[in-house]
């Protein structure tokens, strides 16, 4: 079982205190590099959630709101608490998602990043009277907070992702209520543990609530004091979440799905697209919405290409990301370890060659997916279609600009997508060409605290990061004064 100073309390948390967790239902958190349990965490009723939510409504206030001065005092002690515990926030985000140690203290600071990057900007939040008097009146723009917001994360990201969402509430001064993934729910425990201890926000302002996804989805959906509800996860559960506040109108923030297209042409610097391709493609072990998904390869360089990507992939060590220094951990479940090897075997049964990796028959009995990298893939293939979330690069060609934009947008999603040419117009016609929220030119790098990030078509609605994100929890009122 893990041990942590911050994981005092396996509750969940309402109303500024831990919950007692009276029905006694828990369930099974694993540590993917050993699959055995390291914490068994409440499992809460839709009662908890309710309350969870009635906390959250005490805490808003509308006629008497919190200062900008208090919101950004909130957001500045939660950014000094974790840079301070970064370690330790790390190693249990390492022990529940198995990513790289390294990578997971990374993680902290970038989750760190959002509440600087809101407290320094909060101030455009504050109301501001338009320089126009039309109809004879003084027209002020008020930014009011949203209410109670209901904020969904997938275990892929367990603080970047919950970061995003929560620095934009509490800057608009929106209470919430947070469900964070089952697989990752101890990074979370963390969070609320460090904002018990270090911050000074009224009782209710932030909930925790853990547990069936059916059960808190329901209530969150159902519940006329929740208006909005902020989740990133898969295009699937999108979708449903749409479905099912239609009744209500309620405003969603999604972040979904992604199939990045990642397109080197002959003119790129190769070594510097193998690079940045490694880097992007295999953190978190592939298990990134932004990570590239197809590689688009100009025929004249695809082969060369092909041996600069074998080459470090060769190097790539896999292992238990507590130990040390591992490239790639674990996949996080059993799940996502198979999907990544149907994709393998049905490119190569569909005439894709193995470049990089092993054979599917091959593979162990343990969660480590070794970096695999396929060439020859096509549009009939599963790698293409669908988003594989793990450590597989598989390979295309293409001869003409046209055909790559068009190639590149053959997908229902639109979130990130890369471009390597050393033709700046090139560059700016195919991102311009592309329907995705993030093009990178002749980088693999994804989002940052400073600029809005989201998805085009059914990778979501709404962006989070730089001001637009600042701007997710707030509802404009305008008041005209007439005398
Ligand atoms: P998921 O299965 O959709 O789950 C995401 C979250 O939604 C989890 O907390 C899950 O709870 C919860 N959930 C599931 N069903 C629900 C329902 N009916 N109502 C309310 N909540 C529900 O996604 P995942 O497998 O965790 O994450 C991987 C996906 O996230 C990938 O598709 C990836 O591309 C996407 N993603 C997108 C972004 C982005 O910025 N666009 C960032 C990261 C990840 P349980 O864990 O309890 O099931």
């Amino acid at each position: 079982m893990i041990e942590s100073p911050l994981l005092e309390k396996l509750t969940g948390y309402i109303g500024g205190r831990w919950t007692d967790n009276e029905h006694g239902n828990t369930f099974d958190v694993y540590n993917p590099a050993t699959g055995k349990v390291i914490a068994q965490v409440a499992s809460m009723s839709e009662e908890e959630v309710n309350a969870a939510i009635a906390s959250g409504k005490s805490a808003l206030r509308l006629t008497s709101p919190y200062s900008i001065e208090t919101r950004r005092k909130w957001l500045e002690d939660i950014r000094d608490a974790l840079k301070a515990n970064k370690e330790e926030v790390g190693r249990i985000l390492c022990m529940e998602h198995g990513k790289p140690l390294h990578e997971a203290q990374g993680e902290v600071d970038y989750a760190a990043g959002f509440f600087d990057y809101c407290s320094k900007h909060i101030q455009a939040l504050d109301a501001h009277t338009i320089p126009e008097k039309p109809k004879d009146c003084t027209w002020t723009v008020h930014y009011r907070p949203i209410g109670v917001a209901g904020l969904i994360t997938p275990w892929n990201f367990p603080i970047g992702m919950i970061a995003k969402k929560l620095s934009a509430a509490l800057a608009a001064g929106c209470p919430s209520v947070i469900k964070p993934a089952s697989e990752t729910p101890l990074t979370m425990i963390a969070l609320f543990s460090l904002m018990d201890k270090h911050t000074d926000m009224p009782d209710g302002m932030v909930n925790l609530v853990m547990g069936k996804a059916s059960v808190i989805g329901k209530a969150l959906c159902e519940s006329p004091d929740v208006p909005m509800l902020s989740f990133t996860g898969s295009t699937e559960v999108g979708r449903k979440l749409i479905v099912d506040t239609a009744e209500q109108v309620k405003k969603l923030a999604l972040e979904l799905g992604g199939n990045a297209p990642f397109i080197v042409f002959d003119d790129a610097d190769l070594d510097a697209a193998a690079d940045n391709l490694i880097a992007n493609k295999f953190r978190g072990g592939g298990q990134t919405c932004v990570c590239a998904n197809r590689i688009f390869v100009h025929e004249k360089v695809a082969d060369a290409f092909g041996e600069k990507l074998a080459e470090r992939v060769n190097k790539m060590t896999v292992g238990d990301g507590i130990n040390g220094d591992v490239d790639i951990g674990p996949l996080i479940n059993q799940a996502g370890y198979d999907k990544v090897k149907r994709h393998v075997q049905d490119a190569l049964e569909k005439g894709a060659t193995l470049v990089a990796g092993k054979k599917p028959e091959e593979l162990g009995n343990d969660l480590f997916f070794p970096p695999t990298v396929v060439h020859g893939v096509n549009r009939d293939m599963c790698c293409y279609q669908e988003e594989t979330f793990g450590p597989l690069v598989p390979m295309a060609l293409f001869r003409t600009e046209e055909e790559v934009i068009e190639a590149g947008n053959d997908t229902e999603f639109g979130l990130a997508s890369y471009v390597f040419t050393n033709d700046a117009e090139r560059a700016q016609r195919v991102a311009a060409g592309l329907r995705f929220g993030h093009c990178g030119w002749n980088t693999g790098t994804g989002p940052t605290p400073e600029a809005p990030f989201g998805g085009m078509k059914a990778s979501g609605i709404g962006r989070e990061g730089g001001l637009e994100g600042l701007f997710e929890f707030v509802e404009a009122q305008t008041v005209p004064r007439g005398f």
